[in-house]
């Protein structure tokens, strides 16, 4: 057995079907009475429910709408205002990853608990990491600050969301999974972690697609969503993230459809040198035949995903400077990572080929 280490993050984690009229509880129960509600602009419903729930148990200091992908200092600046003129005590986040997000910010600038309440797969509720943009560039950092305080998993309120993100977002989840199997500070508790995760997901992510009104596979996706968050807030993370940064970043892509179709090729541009992580994806994923890289193919081709870049915007003159950039700085990655194989790599998620592993 290799020797590690292991740091066990903190996280209180509230689970279950209606668990969101638990919140005034798990607000009170810290002294705190005077929450900030924060969502976008697609989720006032959802945000107005919540305020319904708090209200009369605690004061509701407001709710700021305006959750932007990507963390925009300017979007959080505006929200800083809010904080200070409510006289807020707490923030709420309810949403996916662009409002967990804000949460952040708003937290590690303020010191102000945050709890989450996560609607999406993206699993940024359980990490201490932040990515915010400024002047077109997104810069991530990571402080043990910036971890939420509660999560709140609610069935009900992811099932809203429509079965293509649900399952762009799944896929999103198992990357970060993916890539902590393999990352330079694993460990033997992140790995069980991240095979569970991955196995939950890839079970209930074409239940979801083929029916997004069934809560069983959307729980378990859930549960998923979470260990794979899990494993992102643990260890480091490779090749595969610095891609999705540099496209999503500097190229504007949509953050969960950019993961899903990067996944595959990644997985098998590092194929020679991850033989442990491949049998171990290989068992979780359903259909592999004990191929990984077939594992993933089968489950994105179920799923009816977009798999070509171009699709979302991304243009062929662009493919050259994305290389340039995902190789500057890159991230420890467990193979070398060499300017030609990534630009043929990013060519061929471009174009929508499968993946193959012969880079
Ligand atoms: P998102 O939060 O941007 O949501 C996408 C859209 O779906 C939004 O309009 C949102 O309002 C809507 N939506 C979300 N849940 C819904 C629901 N249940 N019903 C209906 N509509 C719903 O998408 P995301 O993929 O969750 O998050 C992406 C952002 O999160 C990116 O900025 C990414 O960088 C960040 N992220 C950060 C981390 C981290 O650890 N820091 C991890 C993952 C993602």
């Amino acid at each position: 057995m290799q020797d590690f280490e292991y740091q066990a993050n903190p996280a209180r984690v509230v689970f279950g079907k209606g668990s969101i009229r638990k919140v005034p509880e798990e607000l009170l129960r810290l002294g705190l009475t005077k929450p900030l509600i924060l969502c976008t602009p697609q989720q006032t419903l959802q945000a107005e429910d919540l305020r319904k729930i708090l209200d009369g148990e605690v004061t509701v200091a407001g709710v700021f709408d305006n959750a932007t992908m990507h963390t925009p200092v300017d979007v959080t600046d505006s929200a800083l205002k809010v904080v200070k003129e409510s006289g807020c005590d707490s923030v709420v986040s309810i949403g996916g990853g662009s409002t967990i997000g804000l949460g952040k910010a708003l937290s590690f600038r303020t010191g102000l608990y945050h709890l989450c309440i996560p609607t999406t797969y993206a699993g940024s509720e359980v990490t201490p990491i932040l990515g915010e943009t400024q002047e077109g560039r997104k810069t991530t950092y990571s402080d043990p600050k910036i971890f939420p305080g509660t999560v709140v998993y609610d069935v009900d309120l992811t099932m809203t969301l429509p079965a293509g993100l649900s399952a762009t977002s799944g896929v999103n989840a198992i990357a970060h999974a993916v890539e902590a199997l393999y990352a330079r500070n694993g460990n033997p508790v992140i790995n069980l972690l991240a095979v569970e995760g991955v196995r939950a997901l890839a079970e209930a992510l074409p239940q979801i697609v083929q029916d997004s009104n069934t809560a069983g596979p959307r729980a378990r996706a859930q549960y998923g969503a979470w260990l794979c968050g899990t494993c992102l807030g643990s260890v480091g993370m490779s090749l595969h993230h610095k891609l999705c940064h540099t496209l999503g970043g500097s190229f504007n892509l949509p953050h969960a459809e950019t993961h899903t179709i990067m996944l595959p090729h990644v997985v098998a541009y590092n194929a020679p040198n991850i033989p442990e992580t491949l049998a171990l994806l290989a068992q979780a994923l359903p259909e592999s035949d004990g191929d990984a890289i077939r594992g993933l193919n089968v489950l994105l081709q179920k799923l009816g995903i977009k798999r070509d870049l171009k699709s979302f915007g991304l243009k062929e003159e662009d493919i050259s400077q994305a290389a340039d950039i995902a190789v500057s700085n890159p991230y420890w990655n467990p193979r070398e990572v060499k300017r030609a194989s990534i630009e043929e790599l990013i060519r061929r998620a471009w174009a929508g080929e499968e993946a193959r592993a012969d880079l």
